[in-house]
């Protein structure tokens, strides 16, 4: 394996934005009991911000359009990614409490420590595996593998790009809460397994994507087994002075080779189940 340092890309930025930490507890407050003087200002506050006021409706698709205008500002420019984030609502994967919040670039608490990924995360990561060989060539993610399902967004927005998706979680209530998610939305090109990510999914390998949403100290060996030639993995990896960074590998003819790219905060990788 060669290790080839390429340009950083601007999209996303700074660490701070990147991060995947930041979980945001903020339920709504309770608007029967606010003065009518008091709910124009919040909604002013809220319009400034472009945060969907709770209760009043969602209409998703302009919101979401906004959510994804955001983020070509910031350098968003693949198509397809684009579409992709166009069709999938967010607001449908996060608890109630929290679906004003669901379009802001943010990550949001999913329950058992773990979070939703940033839309911007999210973006980047799909819009560097879909700049793969094999993906470029076919048009296509293909056959993709997921380590880390959460509450099944990011498999969603995948499934928009990919003939299936193969997508793993260790915790078991969130597997059970993703598949409850993905259900509602009729998505049936994702397969959720229940398992330990760090060893892939032999049986259905190889895969010309595989994605983390969580970061371990390397890369699992199984993960680079079941990439096919012309497949491009993207995952975060703890770095030597401890901080996360995104790595692409491609597998190639003559080999795997890895490029090193923007800094990240995914949760751990962890091992067994829970
Ligand atoms: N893509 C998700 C983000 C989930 S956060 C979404 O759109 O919501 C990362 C997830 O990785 C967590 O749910 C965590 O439980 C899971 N995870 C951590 N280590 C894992 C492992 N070894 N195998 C499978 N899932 C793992």
């Amino acid at each position: 394996m060669t290790s080839a340092p390429r340009p950083v890309s601007k999209f996303p930025l700074p660490l701070e934005r990147v991060a995947g930490g930041g979980a945001r507890t903020g339920a709504a407050p309770a608007r029967s009991v606010l003065r009518p003087q008091v709910l124009v200002q919040q909604a002013a506050a809220d319009a400034a911000r472009r945060v969907v006021p709770s209760g009043l409706g969602l209409d998703s698709v302009e919101i979401r359009r906004r959510m994804v205008q955001r983020l070509q500002a910031k350098g968003l420019t693949a198509p397809g990614v684009i579409a992709a984030l166009m069709a999938v609502a967010r607001d449908r994967f996060v608890d109630s409490a929290l679906v004003n919040q669901a379009y802001e670039d943010t990550s949001l608490p999913i329950g058992h420590g773990q979070t939703i990924s940033k839309p911007s995360v999210v973006a980047h990561m799909i819009e560097l595996l879909s700049q793969g060989a094999a993906a470029r060539e076919n048009a296509s993610l293909g056959r993709v593998l997921e380590i880390g399902t959460g509450c099944g967004y990011q498999a969603a927005v995948l499934a928009q790009l990919a003939r299936e998706v193969f997508s793993i979680e260790r915790v078991r209530a969130l597997h059970d809460k993703a598949r409850v998610h993905l259900n509602a939305l009729r998505e049936t090109r994702v397969r959720l397994v229940y398992g330990d990510g760090r060893l892939g999914h032999a049986p259905n390998a190889p895969y010309r994507s595989i994605i983390a949403a969580a970061g371990g100290e390397s890369l699992p060996q199984a993960w680079l087994d079941q990439l096919e030639v012309g497949g491009r993995l993207v995952a975060p990896v703890r770095s030597a002075d401890g901080r996360q960074q995104l790595v692409v590998v491609d597998r190639g003819e003559q080999g795997l080779q890895r490029s090193l790219h923007d800094a990240v905060l995914f949760v751990p990788l962890k091992a067994g189940l829970d």
